[in-house]
């Protein structure tokens, strides 16, 4: 290892795509400044992903984004798959709507943005942060673990330099070096599928513009299937799907990738012009591991999802606003190093689910083809409203629940049934939105949470926000405190809170920064309220209480 010795940093973020870009901004709300290298100079340009789910937006609500990204996205009907020959052709099929669905548990809806734009805001939104030392056109080219630092030799292109950090976060992509460095395997399927994403530009909209969706999917009466997926105004991915072969298969050129866009769109005569062509593996693999050590795999970097689901960008997201506040909680000595474990345990079994639901999409857009090949009506019908929750797919989106890691009496699987979504406050759980009325602001329970943790009680839970700001003092972190209901700043206009939260009118949850359920007393706190949070808080921060009965 040689070249000039840098400044240290608290963290090393590797790789700026959408999860490395993410996990800056993340950190940086927590007050934790972050060094991220990346490879290019520029974002991509190939729009990869197209769409945020909506525990995505809910984050990008906390982040300040929402807004921005919902500007330049479709609108919110585009969230259904339409079954054509050809766009010009027939239209055989279309999945249920399912818009109001969508919003009905979330101050956010899902957005259809795509990657590229997204990238640019978060990039922006990052060169902007003097908390982020942002480093385009780096490559992070070995990273070695010492005793209480990672230590990365950084290659500029022109001279090679090391950077010494306490933590390493490796967002570097599904072919993720760091990951290999480390000795971490994939564990699942290698190989479902060649895809290749013909990326082009083409006017399609007399076509299109009256019935915008998330993919037209062509040609599945004649066999050959391709999609055609909408970016924004005028850009256009078209996908190809070819069977597991030995060898990646070739690209096609030019010509071909628009002989491919003009027999899927119906018209030969069509102006293509092709910006991108790309090959790309689909699998469905999770790293055997999230931690070694000092480093944490992030995003694409630890999970290769199918994009028949669209959670491969999501859960790399929520993989990162899961890892800041336990980073910057260590980092600040209010939490023990044994916190950062819970990363894994958390994040894994998440990603493992996204991963198998996302294959079993693929198989249910097969069944869609079949009944249409077959002119089965019946069955038809019943596969489109099973395919209702690809498109919806609030349980996966929402409904995900930590049972290990840091909570306090979790239990049982994912939250709500699979068919009928129902929010929950249950340890582990996502916790649930309610439109709440703060200063004469409508607000969202969510607008609550972001960098502390929260106590939110019923309108008689004196007890447990007394029990909070004792347990809080005596562990030195910030507890905030919010009774919600009769005779309190916030009030709930709807009469929605105690019972989507399970709560008795002196009952309490405790809220994660990020978001998520900790701990949960359904009713009153009893004498020993402050010892038991105190307990509780000492648990979640993998810290022993000093001086504790
Ligand atoms: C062609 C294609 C089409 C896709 N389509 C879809 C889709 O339709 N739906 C969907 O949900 N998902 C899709 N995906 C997946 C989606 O794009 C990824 O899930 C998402 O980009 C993951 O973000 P990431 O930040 O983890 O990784 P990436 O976006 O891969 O970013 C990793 C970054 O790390 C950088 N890097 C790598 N090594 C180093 C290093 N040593 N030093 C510094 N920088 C480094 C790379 O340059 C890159 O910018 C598609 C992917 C591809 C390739």
């Amino acid at each position: 290892m040689g070249g000039r010795r840098t400044a240290t940093a608290p963290v090393l973020i590797v790789g700026g795509g959408p999860v490395g870009l993410g996990a800056a901004i993340a950190l940086s709300r927590h007050g934790v400044p972050s060094v991220l290298v990346e490879r290019r100079a520029e974002t991509g340009h190939h729009p990869k992903a197209r769409g945020f789910r909506i525990r995505t937006m809910e984050l990008l609500r906390g982040w300040g984004l929402e807004a921005e990204l919902r500007a330049r996205a479709q609108p919110q009907e585009a969230f259904r798959f339409i079954y054509c020959d050809t766009l010009a052709g027939e239209e055989l099929a279309r999945t249920p709507d399912v818009t109001e669905l969508l919003h009905r548990h979330s101050p956010s809806g899902p957005c259809r943005v795509p990657q590229d734009v997204a990238e640019s805001a978060l990039r922006a939104r990052v060169v902007a942060d003097e908390a982020v030392d942002a480093r385009f056109g780096v490559a992070c080219a070995a990273l070695e673990e010492g005793r209480d630092e990672v230590v990365a030799t950084l290659d500029d292109g022109r001279a090679t330099s090391t950077l010494a950090a306490r933590y390493a976060i490796a967002a570097d992509g599904v072919a993720s070096d760091v990951r290999r460095s480390l000795g971490i395997a994939m564990q699942g399927e290698p190989l479902i599928a060649y895809w290749q994403s013909i990326y082009w530009r083409g006017d399609v909209e007399a076509l299109t513009a009256h019935r915008p969706c998330i993919q037209f999917l062509t040609g599945a009466r004649s066999g050959r299937f391709v999609t055609v997926a909408s970016v924004d105004r005028g850009r256009w991915v078209t996908m190809v799907m070819l069977p597991p072969a030995g060898s990646r298969p070739p690209a096609p050129d030019e010509r071909e990738s628009a002989a491919l866009v003009r027999a899927a769109v119906g018209r030969e005569e069509l102006d293509v012009e092709v910006l991108d062509v790309a090959t790309w593996r689909v699998s469905a693999q999770v790293a055997e591991r999230f931690r070694a050590g000092r480093v944490f795999l992030a995003g694409d970097a630890a999970h290769a999802l199918p994009p028949t689901g669209g959670f491969g960008m999501n859960t790399g997201l929520q993989d990162v606003h899961n890892l800041a506040w336990k980073l910057a909680l260590v980092l600040e000595g209010a939490a023990g190093e044994a916190l950062l474990d819970s990363y894994d345990a958390e994040r894994r079994p998440v990603a493992v689910a996204n991963a198998r639901w996302s294959a079993g999409n693929a198989r249910l857009m097969g069944e869609v083809r079949e009944a249409l090949a077959a002119g089965d009506a019946d069955r038809l019908e019943r596969v489109l409203d099973r395919q209702r929750l690809h498109v919806a797919a609030l349980r996966q989106d929402l409904g995900f629940r930590y049972e290990r890691g840091a909570v306090v009496g979790a239990q049982g699987g994912p939250a709500g049934d699979e068919r009928e979504f129902a929010q929950e406050a249950a340890p582990g759980c996502r916790t649930p939105h309610v439109w709440l009325e703060l200063s004469g602001r409508r607000i969202s329970t969510l607008d609550l949470f972001d960098r502390r943790f929260v106590l939110l009680g019923g309108p008689a839970a004196g007890g447990w926000a007394a029990a909070a700001a004792d347990a809080a003092r005596e562990l030195g972190v910030e507890v905030a405190v919010h009774r919600i209901g009769a005779g309190h700043a916030a009030r709930d206009p709807n009469g929605d809170f105690l019972t989507t939260y399970g709560l008795e009118p002196d009952g309490a949850v405790l809220v994660r920064p990020d978001g998520h359920v900790a701990w949960r007393a359904a009713s009153g706190a009893e004498d020993d309220a402050a010892e038991r949070l105190a307990d509780v808080l000492a648990t979640l921060l993998a810290r022993r209480r000093s001086g504790a009965g």
